[in-house]
């Protein structure tokens, strides 16, 4: 693209607003996103996507989550490819349902069993009709602010939803054991589940990690109520722990939500539990037409085969803090303070003395502008396809960043001789 030529990305972005509300849906529109960022991407591979134009960016995002391995990993495409030469949406599912099935009850330590669906908000959806069918209760304790999906009893925005989706909804503050408790007192009696993500990711504040007496009490409650404990691992889910990011906690979950990176890319999402919660799977009715699509399930039994020969948790925990590092050690040479939250497997990086998030916007602008594609406000994701070799290379993108913000908002320390 030259300059004052048009570009696709626009182009695309003019016919969508005539065809699609809005020119797009949900958290992934660009509006949302600084300036110069794409909406359209033409293709992906390892650490880097392309935009319709041609602009190749070293990504941070990994579509939001689910490419851990890295975009198009050989090995699982080739397993992708060779199940979609013989077929993907079938009238049942493929010996891969029973496979991948196997394979997370090997892997995951509370999982007796395992249920397919498409996307994270399938999977919380099921969790929770299974707590339901399993007490005959309806009262659902959550954390404020945490993400569970865009179904009505969970999508953050009201409009379209009813105050009865959302009346068994109790919700309290992720992390407040008091909060918790008198929540509990007053729904014990009604209480299917408690849903919980396995440390706290809001959008646009600092991660907390669990505090493990939180984690114990919410178990010790489910115990006593006869409720589900229901982890939300969509976003954590193999980034953490393969066994379950509560696992190091030793809290083991009653049932669990995945999406996100279990197929590497291809659209799938699980429910795993426990056995006394068989039954109550079984007795619910859930389906989609695409459930068991055979390909994301060769797919998922792939990159669970890779997750556990690399390392790959290993391998996210090495890039992730030299990531991390190298980011503090520019923050402090620019004299721009940054507050970096979250496991290093899920960057997010917040400035201080930014509520509007102007200098975290300028900061991503600048950083893509060199190459590096990453977010203000949502955290990001690394991948197995990372190396330190990118992570050097997004660090060069970063320090230009940097310097960036510290020459648009000034020098933290010259600011407060001032
Ligand atoms: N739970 C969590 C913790 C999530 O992060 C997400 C997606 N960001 C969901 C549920 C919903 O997943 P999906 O968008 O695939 O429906």
């Amino acid at each position: 693209m030259t300059t004052g030529e048009r570009s696709r990305d626009a182009a695309l972005r003019e016919r969508a607003r005539r065809v699609v509300p809005g020119g797009m849906t949900g958290h992934l529109h660009a509006a949302l996103l600084p300036p110069g960022y794409p909406q359209f991407f033409a293709s992906g591979s390892g650490c880097r996507v392309v935009d319709v134009d041609g602009r190749e960016f070293l990504d941070f995002m990994c579509a939001w989550g689910p490419n851990v391995l890295g975009y198009r990993h050989p090995e699982v495409e080739a397993a992708a490819a060779r199940q979609q030469a013989l077929g993907d949406c079938l009238n049942g599912p493929s010996p891969w349902m029973v496979e991948l099935a196997e394979r997370l009850v090997d892997t995951v330590a509370h999982a007796d069993w395992a249920m397919f669906q498409k996307n994270g908000t399938d999977a919380t959806t099921v969790a929770l009709m299974i707590a339901r069918a399993a007490t005959g209760r309806r009262k659902v304790i959550v954390a404020r602010r945490s993400y569970h999906g865009a179904a009505p009893w969970c999508t953050p925005v009201p409009a379209g939803t009813t105050a009865e989706d959302r009346a068994h909804r109790v919700e309290i503050t992720y992390n407040d054991i008091d909060g918790l408790e008198s929540a509990f007192e007053r729904v014990s009696g009604d209480l299917a589940a408690i849903l919980v993500t396995p440390h706290r990711h809001e959008l646009g504040t600092e991660q907390q990690p669990v505090d493990p007496a939180f984690a114990r009490r919410i178990r010790a409650l489910c115990d006593r109520a006869g409720a589900a404990l229901v982890l939300d691992e969509v976003r954590t889910g193999l980034r953490i722990d393969l066994a379950g990011s509560w696992k190091p906690l030793g809290i083991r979950p009653d049932l669990s939500a995945w999406s996100k990176a279990i197929a590497n890319g291809h659209a799938l999402a699980a429910v795993t539990g426990i056995d006394a919660l068989r039954d109550a799977a079984t007795r619910i009715f859930t389906t989609g037409s695409f459930w068991c699509g055979a390909v994301a399930m060769a797919a998922g039994v792939a990159t669970l085969e890779i997750a556990l020969r690399e390392g790959l948790v290993a391998h996210l925990d090495r890039v992730g803090r030299r990531l991390r590092e190298g980011l503090a050690t520019q923050s402090a040479s620019h004299g721009v303070p940054v507050r970096q939250s979250g496991p290093v497997q899920m960057p997010l990086v917040l400035f201080e003395d930014d509520p509007d998030f102007a200098k975290g916007t300028l900061f991503c602008a600048e950083a893509l502008a060199h190459g590096a594609y990453l977010h203000p406000r949502h955290n990001m994701f690394l991948s197995l396809a990372h190396t330190e070799a990118d992570i050097d290379r997004a660090l060069a993108a970063t320090d230009r960043a940097f310097a960036a913000v510290a020459a648009r908002f000034g020098r933290a320390v010259a600011r407060q001789e001032a």
